[in-house]
């Protein structure tokens, strides 16, 4: 059964009535632009066609009733009890409706029912989904009238300061903001935000998606680590951020850091920057074999300046190419997850049995592996 119909039938089921309505927000994934974000710089992802969709209608008090499709549980809550730093997969739902009720907007309750089909912790932001989608109907359900942006930033400021999570706003503004068959530019100082053309399949390319399976734990640790990194490296070249250090006589600039490795880290973020706005021009170019240029040095940039990579990721890259690809680099904060590969469709099939039997080979689980062509972010569907 499709998702759409999903949650309308556990909407009548938990509810005995028809849903309002029903929205859906996607996943996303990052064409390039890897730890750019915190140092006020660039990022190009793109909205997935896996994606949340809820069932929602209004209520009269002041109750929210929600049900999981996939995990076949409900919560009932009031708004008047909610209360940050909630665990569980409600809170990130409960969350918005608080967020909302602090910024002033006047809401009432809801039922809702939701389903997902964005894989849970692949780096594919199930959790912006989540949050996004009920956003979205709650701006519509209550004629809230937001602007996206300011829809993007409260479903952000829910996994903030309700959920806990300290995450930045490229997630929600890529669910909420990009339109099918672009990526999105978006300036995490600025916020600017521009729709980049990204028609693959009209020049006979496409993005698979190979996904290592590995998660590692010290990963929220290093990603602390290359933050204080970047704050060192900022100051002591005295700029606001390492976005303000221009690419002209980067590497005279850098050598004045008393320490190799805040050399490295900071040569990742000025040049990762750059080639998001090469990769930028290139789309807009309809220059392919660029973005794949792009994709691949920025994969050997965090593969040898900034260490964020690790074999798996590594291998699957260094086959993907061999096989033929275009470009390839490991997307999303590091240390394992997913591998996007650019490359012809009729190669696509070949890329991903020599990833496959490479990971077998060296007694990995195999892959998973889709073909991601870019969808629209967050509305509503009826
Ligand atoms: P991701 O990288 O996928 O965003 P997170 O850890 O940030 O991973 O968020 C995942 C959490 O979001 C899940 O543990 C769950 O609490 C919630 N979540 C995501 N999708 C669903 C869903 N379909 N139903 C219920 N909760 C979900
Ligand atoms: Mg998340």
């Amino acid at each position: 059964m499709s998702l759409d119909l999903a949650v309308h039938e556990a909407f009548v089921t938990l509810t005995g009535r028809d849903p309002d309505s029903i929205w859906r927000a996607p996943g996303r994934i990052n064409l390039i632009g890897e730890h750019t974000d915190y140092n006020d710089g660039f990022v190009l992802p793109f909205a997935l066609p896996q994606a949340a969709y809820l069932a929602a209608a209004r209520r009269d008090d002041e109750v929210i009733r929600i049900t999981s499709v996939d995990l076949g549980e409900q919560f009932e809550a009031t708004l008047g009890e909610l209360a940050p730093n909630q665990d569980g997969w409600h809170s990130y739902l409960a969350g918005v409706f608080w967020v909302l009720r602090e910024a002033g907007y006047p809401i009432g309750g809801a039922d809702l029912a939701l389903a997902s089909d964005v894989p849970i912790g692949a780096g594919l932001s199930s959790s912006a989904a989540i949050e996004c989608v009920l956003v979205e109907a709650l701006n519509d359900l209550y004629d809230l009238g937001i602007a996206p942006m300011d829809r993007a930033k409260l479903a952000r400021r829910t996994e903030n300061a309700y959920v806990g999570a300290p995450t930045g706003l490229m997630d929600q503004a890529a669910s909420t903001l990009c339109t099918q068959g672009h990526a999105l530019f978006l300036d995490c100082r600025s916020l600017e935000v521009q729709q980049v053309p990204l028609d693959l399949a009209a020049h006979g390319q496409a993005i698979l998606v190979i996904d290592t399976l590995t998660r590692h734990s010290h990963a929220d640790g290093e990603y602390a680590t290359r933050r204080a990194d970047c704050e060192q490296a900022s100051a002591l070249l005295g700029v606001p951020a390492l976005r303000d250090v221009p690419i002209e006589g980067l590497d005279e600039r850098l050598a004045t850091l008393p320490d190799e490795r805040l050399v490295r880290r900071a040569r990742h973020v000025v040049t990762e920057n750059q080639r998001v706005l090469d990769a930028c021009a290139a789309l807009r170019a309809d220059d392919l074999a660029r973005l794949g240029e792009l994709m691949t040095a920025s994969h050997a940039s965090m593969r040898d300046d900034y260490e964020i990579t690790e074999a798996s990721v590594d291998l699957a890259v260094e086959v993907a190419l061999a096989a033929g690809a275009a470009g390839a680099r490991m997307t999303g904060g590091g240390f394992g997850g997913c591998v996007l590969v650019l490359a012809g469709q009729s190669r696509l099939d070949a890329i991903g049995a020599a990833v496959t039997a490479a990971f077998v080979e060296s007694g990995r689980a195999a892959p998973a592996t889709f073909v991601a062509r870019p969808a629209a972010g967050a509305g509503r569907l009826t």
